[in-house]
This record gives C-alpha cells, structure tokens and sequence, in this order.
C-alpha cells in the first residue's frame, strides 16, 4: 500500500511515492574521493518521504545542525510493480520511469555518526534532502545504462559522470535488494553519485540533468 499520496512527478501513469532506497558508493571515483572503500556488494540506505522535494523546490540548510552539506546528483528509478526475489533477468521490467535526483548529505554529521558506527540516516533525512526532478516513462529513455548525468551550481560544473560507470547494475541493484526488501509499486532507487560531491551554500542555485531530454531538476539552497 502507498504510504503518501504524493505521485511522481512526470509519470502518466500516476504512482504514489513510497519507499525511498538510496545505493552508496556506486561509481569507483567517488568511494575514492571520500576514502571509502570500493564496496564488494551493494551498499544500502534509505531516506524518509520528508526528504522529497521537486523542481523549483527549496533544499534547506538548517544552520544549527551542520556547516557542510554536499551535494550528490544521481539516477533515480522508479518502481513500477510489487517484486520479491527478482532475477535480474526480469528487473528491467519492474522499472517503470527514470528520473535525476540528488541525496543531499550533512556531511559533517555524517562522519561523526560514520566514526561511532551509527547509523546515518539523519544526516542524509533531514527535511527537503531528496530533491526529484520530473521522471521519464522507461521507454522513452533510451539505454538508462548509458545517460550522463550532471550537477552544476551556479551555473560551474561540479559534478559529471555517465551511469556505465555505476559498478552495480540497475538489474544487479533491484536483485540484490528484492532480496531483503519486497519492492513496491512507487518504491524509487537513488543509484548512487559519480565523483565531485561539494558543498552547498546559501543562495545558491542548483541544476541537475540525466540525459539530453531524460530528466533535469532546478532548486535553491537556502539557510534556515
Ligand atoms: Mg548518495
């Protein structure tokens, strides 16, 4: 069952959002940057449904808790029908629509939660932390195994990848955590973020883009 009544953004097909997945360390160069690991299965988290925003939304900072929050733009898929235990043959055919986002991340908070081996989830849930741009149907996307993805802040390019270089496949992904986890109808994927994660600041205006005409996303940073 849908747990919120909020649909995703740009499909015909009117799903509500569910349950918010999210892959780390996807792309070789960014468990690198951060001095992570280059993980040997599937690094999984989730953020809550207050994280969501959309285009021509607000990320907000709120000052009193962290002085470091970065950005990762990444590829969001979207689940289109209840799964368990899914071969990854037969993946691609739970995937309904593909979309850009960005796991906004306290990073300070983050690695004080990471040194006592805590979870993260407050670092990655704070509210407006999961901004979504609009989705495109699967198929009119083209090969989602081979789009670029890019992030610019004030219009400087800071992030830019190509999801070939995701090191789990969307097939590998939705097999792997169909495992644990039944997928739902509306359930989207945050697939991870290639290198170039950085700061955000106040008044700053952020553009993410998947593809030629996939999915882009506008939002503005503002401390709170
Ligand atoms: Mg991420």
């Amino acid at each position: 069952m849908p747990m919120t009544n909020i649909k995703i953004p740009g499909l015909k097909n009117t799903h509500s959002i569910n349950t918010l997945f999210c892959i780390g360390r996807n792309y070789i160069e960014h468990a690198k940057e951060l001095n992570n690991p280059v993980p040997e299965v599937p690094v999984v988290f989730t953020k809550l449904i207050n994280t969501l925003t959309f285009d021509g939304g607000e990320i907000l900072i709120p000052s009193h808790l962290t002085n470091d929050v970065h950005h990762e733009v990444e590829m969001v898929v979207a689940i289109g029908k209840y799964g368990k235990n899914i071969p990854e043959h037969e993946a691609m055919g739970h995937v309904c629509g593909v979309g850009v986002g960005i796991d906004v991340t306290a990073r300070d908070v983050q690695s004080v939660l990471k040194q006592k081996s805590h979870p993260w989830t407050l670092a990655k849930g704070m509210d407006t932390f999961a901004p979504i741009g609009n989705f495109t149907e699967l198929d009119g996307a083209g090969d989602i195994h081979s789009l670029d993805i890019s992030l610019e802040v004030n219009g400087e390019i800071r992030q830019k990848g190509n999801t070939r270089d995701m090191i789990f496949s969307v097939p590998a992904l939705i097999s792997f955590l169909s495992k644990y986890c039944a997928l739902n109808k509306g359930d989207l994927i945050f697939t991870g973020t290639p290198a170039g994660v950085g700061k955000l600041s106040d008044g700053d205006e952020v553009k993410a883009v998947l593809g030629e005409k996939v999915s882009s996303l506008s939002v503005s940073v503002k401390a709170v």
